[in-house]
């Protein structure tokens, strides 16, 4: 858009209205907010971005390197994140860990964001950081702070109920049926299971920013009104949360090819360029999920016995630079050489984004992370849920409402992994795969999704329109 359709400003000096973006780790956070910032680059906003440093992992450090060398007029704000003793929390993932160490270390954002020129204008943070900068934005800074929220708009009504529902509950009941008002009812086997620990870190994060969030002053949500109709009309009508703040569905966030990193001449897109229309089922599980070599094995036996094209993304450690393992021994002797010409297996980063807009690919098998559900749903590939940890079983409720996906609900991994009958077998899979392929409904569903999503980021769009309504509010 271009800045003469900007809303006007009230801000003197330069006019424009000077953002500070403090995003979280883990790329399935920070992607929504590279994505999020991009797009409003151009529309007559000051930038800055809160780098904490050292970064968790190597794919964030490319990805700042990136955002920063391709936007130079975005400014950078370096957060030396203090020392923090992870010894207490054993068997904590290191995500959870590294969100902690943001929180302990959000009281030194006041004057480091105070120092900012010009002066700040507004923050816009993670919900995962929420209850500890909300307070220094309002209270220190006396500045507006929004929270852009990387999840969609069902669970951040999970979210914001939660806490209502806890004071409602029994003690003995920390995680039963929730029934998010106006929403949906979500059975206890949905809720992230991390929650059933009442003492975990994850848990207490979860509760305190599910009640600070409701002081922000507006929630930008990845998502759009087609996508979850009901999640939003609540969430605006003050169902879930009377008073609840403005919710902005500004979604599907997309990259803006310059932030992308570079393709490689060997990158799947090429090996994609080669394969006929909608004749590959790309696997990817996201950033954190590491799957047991168990259960890698069965994907592969069942990718093969599909008899589909395939583009696979394998991780075997939730850090990609703990990932030492020889792809060929994770997947299995024999298996890259039985597979050669119709199935590209990779450990590498993909740009997927790429991946999924590519005519070659039909059908997209995934842990349904908000970030794969949101490109899926915009470039209309329709999804088979295999949801596992954290919220992707609630998300995996909007697959299926929406129609553009089919959810696996009785295949688990990962958290029960011990137990052999947990494996999905690759016959299963591979017969999943070939009915899912050939169903015509399920396509036409994610054509309708993406058709949705055109337009609702098109001028007059609903996502188009909120994005405006949000920058409005900050002049
Ligand atoms: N992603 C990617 N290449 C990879 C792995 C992940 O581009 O090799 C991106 C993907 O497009 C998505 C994000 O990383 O935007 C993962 O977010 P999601 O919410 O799907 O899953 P998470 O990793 O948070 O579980
Ligand atoms: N989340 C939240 N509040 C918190 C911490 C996390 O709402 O205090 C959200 C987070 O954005 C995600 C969901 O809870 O949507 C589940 O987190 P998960 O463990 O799946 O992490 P992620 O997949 O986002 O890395």
């Amino acid at each position: 858009m271009s800045p003469a359709a900007m809303p006007s400003s009230g801000h003197q000096g330069s006019g424009a209205p000077h953002l500070v973006f403090v995003p979280s780790a883990g790329m399935g956070h920070l992607l929504p907010f590279t994505r999020f910032i991009t797009a409003i680059a151009d529309m007559g906003v000051d930038i800055s971005v809160v780098t904490a440093l050292p970064t968790v992992s190597e794919a964030e450090a490319e990805h700042f390197a990136g955002l920063f060398a391709a936007f130079p007029a975005i400014r950078r704000i370096d957060f030396n994140l203090l020392p923090f003793d992870a010894s207490a929390f054993a068997d904590t993932e290191p995500f959870f860990l590294r969100w902690e160490s943001l929180r302990r270390s959000a009281h030194l954002l006041g004057p480091l964001i105070a120092g900012a020129a010009p002066r700040a204008s507004a923050i816009i943070t993670d919900v995962t950081l929420a209850s500890e900068v909300i307070p220094v934005a309002k209270n220190e800074l006396k500045l507006p702070c929004h929270v852009l929220f990387t999840s969609g708009a069902t669970v951040l009504a999970f979210l914001a109920y939660f806490p209502v529902y806890l004071d409602g509950a029994n003690a003995d009941h920390l995680v039963g049926d929730v029934d998010v008002p106006g929403v949906r009812r979500l059975p206890s086997d949905y809720c992230p299971r991390v929650l059933r620990n009442p003492d975990g870190l994850f848990t207490k994060q979860f509760i305190v920013n599910g009640r600070e969030i409701a002081k922000a002053d507006g929630i930008l949500v990845n998502t759009f009104d087609a996508l979850e109709p009901e999640a939003l009309t609540a969430l605006r009508g003050g169902k879930v949360v009377p008073g609840f703040p403005p919710v902005f569905a500004v979604g599907p966030l997309k990259s803006t090819p310059s932030a992308r990193r570079s393709d490689k001449a060997d990158s799947p897109i090429a090996w994609l360029g080669e394969q006929p229309a909608r004749s590959v089922v790309y696997v990817a599980f996201g950033n954190c999920n590491a799957a047991a070599l168990k259960q890698i094995r069965e994907i592969g036996a069942g990718l093969e016995a599909s008899g589909c094209r395939f583009l696979w993304v394998v991780k075997t450690t939730i850090l990609d630079r703990e990932d030492t393992a020889e792809l060929r021994d994770v997947v299995g002797d024999g298996f890259l050489g039985r597979v050669q010409g119709r199935g590209l297996v990779t450990k590498e980063w993909v740009d997927q984004e790429a991946v999924l807009k590519h005519p070659a690919v039909g059908l997209f098998l995934s842990h349904a992370g908000w970030g794969s559900v949101t490109e899926a749903a915009a470039y209309g590939v329709p999804m088979l849920a295999w949801p596992t940890l954290g919220d992707h079983k609630i998300i995996a409720t909007v697959i299926r409402s929406g129609g553009f996906g089919v959810w696996m609900e009785h295949w688990s991994w990962q958290e029960e992994d011990s137990e052999e009958s947990s494996v999905v077998s690759g016959v299963e899979i591979g017969e999943k795969l070939k009915e899912v392929m050939g169903n015509e409904a399920i396509s036409a569903s994610a054509a309708k999704m993406r058709e949705e999503a055109t337009k609702a980021v098109a001028p007059g769009g609903s996502s188009y329109r909120s994005m405006h309504e949000f920058l409005a509010m900050l002049g």
